[in-house]
């Protein structure tokens, strides 16, 4: 008996080795191949125009090297190793980047929180996270005001496209309703068509496709803000 709850307890510390907390909070993020367009474009619309060009081109660099090459946001990256093959420096005198620019720029990017020290300098350099547009709290706030902004701009087709005022579309309503009077089923022209509100302004109504129907002059100025069914029903008899 005591032979099987030690057999027990060896599985059960197994399984516990097998399952550490510790270890799952520091799981890191693995990235798959179909986020990459996502983020990208969030780097090109919300990031980049925020950074100076060096700070961009080392961005781009370690990006390339981390979440590109091995799919996760670790790389370890020299000064020394940054000051050529990663961008043209603009000083003119050298092609390369100073130590100090490098430096300055590793600076810069740690400040506005896109890459962050992960670990000790050694002799092949330093270990950091290259952190992603969602990661940034700055540019989550961009993105969420350019959401907000986009919002704005999209038409509603209801309530924004206006049947009544503008030419072509009223000429849609008066096609759909084959130029007929909704109310007398007159045949009419382009010329002696008028639009009626369904629903008149007077009561909120829109000047939307749903509530505009082509009515005769006539049964458009009798009708007046009567129901629209009471016009059809009772027709449109002089009082
Ligand atoms: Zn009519």
């Amino acid at each position: 008996m005591s032979e099987k709850i030690d057999k027990i307890r060896e599985l059960l510390s197994e399984i516990e080795t097998e399952f550490n907390p510790q270890e799952a909070d520091s799981f890191e993020r693995n990235f798959d191949a179909l986020e990459l367009p996502d983020i990208v474009s969030q780097i090109v619309d919300y990031l980049q125009p925020h950074l100076h060009p060096y700070e961009a081109a080392i961005y781009w660099y370690l990006f390339r090297h981390s979440v590109i090459k091995q799919g996760t946001q670790r790389v370890r990256v020299s000064v020394r190793g940054l000051c050529s093959g990663v961008i043209k420096s603009s000083s003119g005198q050298s092609e390369k980047l100073s130590y100090a620019s490098v430096q300055d720029t590793l600076r810069g990017l740690e400040e506005k929180k896109c890459i962050r020290k992960d670990g000790d300098t050694n002799r092949e350099g330093t270990p950091y996270l290259v952190l992603i547009p969602e990661e940034i709290p700055w540019c989550v706030e961009h993105m969420k005001t350019a959401k907000e902004n986009l919002a704005t701009y999209i038409v509603d087709e209801v309530r924004d496209v206006d049947y009544y005022n503008v030419a072509e579309n009223r000429i849609k309503i008066f096609e759909r309703d084959l130029y007929k009077c909704k109310y007398c089923g007159k045949q009419l022209t382009r010329f002696s068509a008028t639009l009626d509100h369904i629903q008149p302004v007077s009561h909120g109504g829109l000047n939307s496709f749903d509530n505009l129907v082509t009515a005769c002059l006539h049964c458009n100025s009798s009708r007046g803000n009567r129901p629209v069914m009471e016009a059809v029903t009772k027709g449109n008899a002089e009082p």
